[in-house]
């Protein structure tokens, strides 16, 4: 059971979960419906691996410092600002204010085929605004809100600063509205990050060897949220970890060692809703 969950948790719950939202998609159910079916089914499999395979006990969320905040910043980003339904409307005025869209996009491809190149475009954007709110200080006091706990687990996936957030999300759809790329295939790649970002973040033993040089994957990511900067600046990818080989920020010294554990922000220790909210404004 063990060794299953490690070597083909990820896999398993990736593929089973896009494949059910491509069929419900197609029956008629709303793509908020099936984000929501997305992310439930998701967090049920990480949940199942943080309790039978942790991979750091200590890192098991304590409610005042990690779940209460970080279910906090969720209802305010995800359900009282609507994050993502308002992304998608703002960049759809944007391009249609910028001309339109080149309506380039290979639509007569199959699903799948188009939901692989959807996600190695949307990436691009992806992998540049994350790699800036790391070097550009103004971005980076919105981005350490996710950099700051001391632990790793799902629900550090949805924590975020909204205005870190919504950028994020806004330019990894600019480049697929650009291209002319339909709302189905938009809301797939919607739902492949979402149910990405659970795993990306998840305190569960994991061994997923090749598929580390293709997907951003939680034994790299945890990697780039170290403590030490010159350790953290890599591994920039959201749901692919293809642009990093690119620009050669890849990073995986492959050795499960003390320094792994070692994760969070040097001197950002303050964690009230509030201070999370309004600092970054402050400088
Ligand atoms: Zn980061």
């Amino acid at each position: 059971m063990q060794l299953v969950f490690s070597r083909f948790g990820y896999l398993i719950c990736i593929t089973s979960i896009l494949s059910a939202s491509i069929i419900l998609l197609e029956y008629g159910f709303s793509e908020l419906e099936v984000l929501l079916f997305a992310g439930i089914g998701s967090v049920l499999f990480t949940l199942i691996g943080e309790f039978a395979v942790p991979l750091y006990k200590e890192w098991r969320p304590n409610f005042k410092e990690n779940f209460f905040p970080d279910a906090s910043l969720f209802v305010l980003n995800y359900i009282v600002f609507q994050s993502q339904l308002l992304q998608i409307f703002l960049t759809t005025i944007a391009i249609k204010f910028a001309g339109g869209g080149f309506d380039i996009w290979p639509s007569d491809l199959n699903i799948f085929t188009q939901l692989v190149l959807a996600l190695i475009v949307s990436e691009f954007g992806l992998y540049w605004f994350h790699r800036s709110c790391h070097e550009i200080p103004l971005l980076w006091r919105f981005h350490s809100i996710h950099h700051n706990p001391q632990r790793l687990y799902w629900f550090n996936a949805t924590r975020f600063h909204y205005i870190d957030v919504t950028l994020l999300q806004v330019c990894g759809i600019v480049p697929l509205l650009i291209l002319g790329a339909e709302a189905k295939i938009i809301a797939l790649v919607t739902i492949f990050s979402t149910v990405h970002g659970f795993w990306q973040h998840v305190n569960a033993e994991q061994d997923q060897r090749i598929l580390n040089y293709i997907f951003s994957g939680p034994e790299l990511h945890r990697w780039h949220h170290n403590l030490k900067p010159e350790i953290a600046n890599h591994n920039y990818g959201n749901n692919l970890i293809i642009w990093d080989h690119v620009f050669k920020t890849f990073y995986w010294p492959k050795d499960n060692s003390n320094e792994l554990k070692n994760v969070g922000v040097r001197g950002n220790a303050v964690n009230t809703v509030k201070s999370m909210i309004l600092d970054p404004f402050k400088g």
